[in-house]
């Protein structure tokens, strides 16, 4: 291998590609014909097997005239037998052209012709092992398996049609994709390793733990089968450019001394043999991890593995614990670079991981629920609303994302329906229990900032609490909303303008504010009908103006779900004072707002975060001649305020 040195950590090195021409995509076998000929051939010898007779028919139509025989009979690790009965029919059809249509065997067997005949190669894999980018040849004769490398044996062109990986069964798929994430690991410490390599094996490994768990759930998934064969491709140019390590070692022991399925047993062992090495090449493993999203790598392989079904013991492959002793002898004393020296021992208590399916770190699971967060998301799919969609979606999955980052308990669970039921329940015309739970969470402030953000030349909007009630007493300009109540009075004179500066005629203010106890109207249920609230109408001027008293702060109802949850998490429940708007006018966006008495208590600790600064005005004492000349004795206070709202 060019450039093999074992000095993992360094960055010198060599690099050089393969030469396959690759063409991908979905109907990709169409291409078929153009790439026969173009590599100068025109007598194609198809190779393939059984279960792929659609695909092989697929490739059949397309290569049409150029096909000069067929040979259905590849198998498993490339027996010499098959090769030399598919070497007759090659040389009696005089073929000029191997084209393959398989998973590695069918591959397997392409190569194997290849380097016997010199024949150029046009594959189409149907798995993700890799194969078909690499110079390796593996074959057996006897029962025993070996392997060379050979230009011979690259194939000369590679189509990846996505269609023909549809029909592999998602336990295949899932093992196959595990084979490929092998390939890519190990090019990471590979003593070959360089940075074009490392981004391909980084890509791979990303695509693969995307893509698995929604194969899982719909092996029909386009995007899904693309991602997962573009993963194949860059962890199989990993494999046929850089220099396997401990696992494929294993795996190749595994395979030859028990016969175990090939990607299987890649799948069962890959995280063993990742945690193996992980004491030596730390920082690979964090790339790794960061690859997958998770904090360990060798447990987040565990963990996709199983979550999604694959196998996660070699036992459950037909390995007896007896083979480990003379297993783990042949693995270390075949030759081969991988970062942790390997000892009979370790590779011992390896392989007792592996058998026994151990979690590597031999921590807790934490089990994963990304499958069933994909599914309950994707239950919404047909939606007709996007937005709705889009919406629902999203909560599913932050509500699953809360539940797993704080390992919420089923008695916290049941705490938190419990909560939400009686929040429900003392909810009726004149209590909105839920408002005051987003207001006291600052929901209602985050969608409100959003809202004003997007209007910033505007007067700041706040949040609309809980006490709005539709349908206001309609009031002439000068009316007195606190109708006799005691308080300080307020002399309130507005303007209403819109971007421009002009008065906005015709607007419906809507005004609504506490008494002098802190307490709205619907509050108290000895009142008979509304108080200090009304609705009114701005003139030509866009101006308004009324009477009412100093708004006091208050405290939010505090003897509900919400009061308790305050006092259980140290929160006071009081409002800063203020007085709200709402401000409605056609062609205009309408506006709620809320105006502050500057000096107020609970300014900075308002209990729904709803104070702006921009909001907060003076409320100005005035002693003597009122503007409307209504009598008043002692103090009364003057709010004057301009309003700007933005167009539709
Ligand atoms: P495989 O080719 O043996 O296929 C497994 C089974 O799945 C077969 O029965 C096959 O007919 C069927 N199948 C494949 N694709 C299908 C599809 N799309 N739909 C339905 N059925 C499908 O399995 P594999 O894991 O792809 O290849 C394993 C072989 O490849 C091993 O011999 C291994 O050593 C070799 N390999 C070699 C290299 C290399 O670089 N030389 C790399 C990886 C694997």
């Amino acid at each position: 291998m060019p450039g093999s040195r074992h000095t993992w950590g360094m960055t010198t090195f060599t690099y050089m590609a393969n030469p396959t021409r690759v063409v991908f995509g979905t109907g990709a076998v169409a291409a078929v014909s153009d790439e026969v000929l173009r590599l100068g051939a025109s007598r194609v010898l198809l190779l393939s097997t059984p279960p792929l007779d659609t695909a092989a028919g697929a490739v059949r139509r397309a290569l049409g005239p150029l096909l000069a025989a067929e040979f259905d009979g590849a198998a498993m690790h490339t027996p010499v037998g098959v090769t030399e009965q598919a070497l007759r029919v090659l040389r009696d059809c005089n073929a000029d052209c191997l084209v393959a249509v398989g998973g590695g065997s069918t591959t397997g067997l392409a190569k194997a012709l290849a380097v016997r005949t010199d024949l150029p190669q046009v594959i189409l894999p149907t798995t993700y092992a890799g194969s078909e980018v690499t110079p390796v040849l593996g074959e057996t004769s006897d029962g025993r398996k070996t392997t060379r490398s050979s230009p011979a044996a690259l194939p000369e062109t590679v189509i990846y049609d996505v269609d023909f990986t549809l029909s592999l069964p998602v336990d295949m798929s899932v093992c196959s994709a595990f084979n490929a994430m092998a390939h890519a690991v190990e090019a990471l410490y590979s003593p070959q390793a360089n940075p074009a390599i490392d981004s391909m094996a980084l890509g791979a490994i990303s695509l693969i733990a995307a893509a698995l768990p929604v194969i899982v759930i719909d092996p029909g998934d386009i995007a899904a089968r693309t991602n997962l064969l573009q993963a194949a491709w860059l962890a199989g140019t990993c494999l046929g450019t850089v220099g396997m390590g401990l696992h494929h070692k294993l795996c190749h022991v595994l395979g030859g001394a028990l016969d175990l399925p090939h990607a299987q047993t890649h799948t069962a062992v890959l995280p063993h043999v990742m945690a193996y090495n992980a004491e030596a090449v730390p920082d690979i493993m964090a790339r790794v991890a960061a690859a997958l999203g998770v904090s360990h790598a060798p447990d987040g392989v565990f963990d996709l593995i199983k979550v999604i079904g694959g196998p996660v013991s070699v036992q459950q492959l037909g390995m007896a614990e007896k083979d480990i002793a003379s297993l783990a002898r042949q693995a270390v004393a075949a030759s081969y670079p991988t970062p942790r020296e390997p000892r009979v021992a370790g590779i011992e208590e390896l392989l007792w991981n592996a058998w026994r399916g151990n979690r590597p770190s031999g921590d807790r699971e934490v089990p994963d629920v990304s499958l069933l967060t994909y599914q309950v998301a994707a239950s919404f799919d047909d939606a007709p609303d996007v937005r709705g969609r889009r919406l629902v979606t999203s909560l599913v999955r932050h509500l699953h994302g809360f539940v797993v980052e704080n390992e919420v308990t089923q008695a916290e669970w049941h705490r938190g329906i419990d909560f939400l039921t009686r929040t429900g329940q003392i909810c009726d015309a004149g209590r909105q229990e839920f408002v005051l739970l987003s207001d006291v969470l600052g929901v209602s402030s985050v969608v409100d900032v959003l809202a004003n953000a997007r209007t910033s030349e505007t007067t700041p909007s706040a949040v609309l609490g809980p006490f709005y009630v539709e349908g206001p007493p309609v009031m002439p300009c000068g009316a007195d909303l606190a109708a006799g109540l005691p308080g300080i009075p307020m002399w309130a004179d507005m303007i209403v303008n819109d971007l421009d500066g002009q008065p906005v005629a015709g607007a419906t203010v809507d005004v609504w504010q506490s008494n002098e106890d802190g307490y709205y109207d619907v509050q108290l249920p000895d009142l008979d009908g509304p108080v200090l609230r009304g609705r009114f109408t701005t003139d030509d001027e866009g101006r308004l103006a009324f009477w009412s008293i100093l708004p006091s702060e208050y405290p939010i109802p505090d003897d509900g779900p919400v009061g308790q949850m305050l006092v259980a998490t140290g929160r006071h429940p009081w409002r800063a004072p203020h007085v709200h708007f709402m401000i409605s006018a056609p062609g205009y966006r309408r506006l709620i707002t809320q105006l502050f008495v500057a000096g107020g208590r609970y300014l900075d600790s308002d209990t729904v975060f709803g104070v702006k600064q921009d909001l907060v005005v003076d409320f100005v004492p005035r002693h003597g001649a009122t503007p409307d000349g209504r009598p008043v004795n002692g103090e009364w206070r003057l709010l004057t305020f301009t309003f700007v709202i933005g167009k539709d």
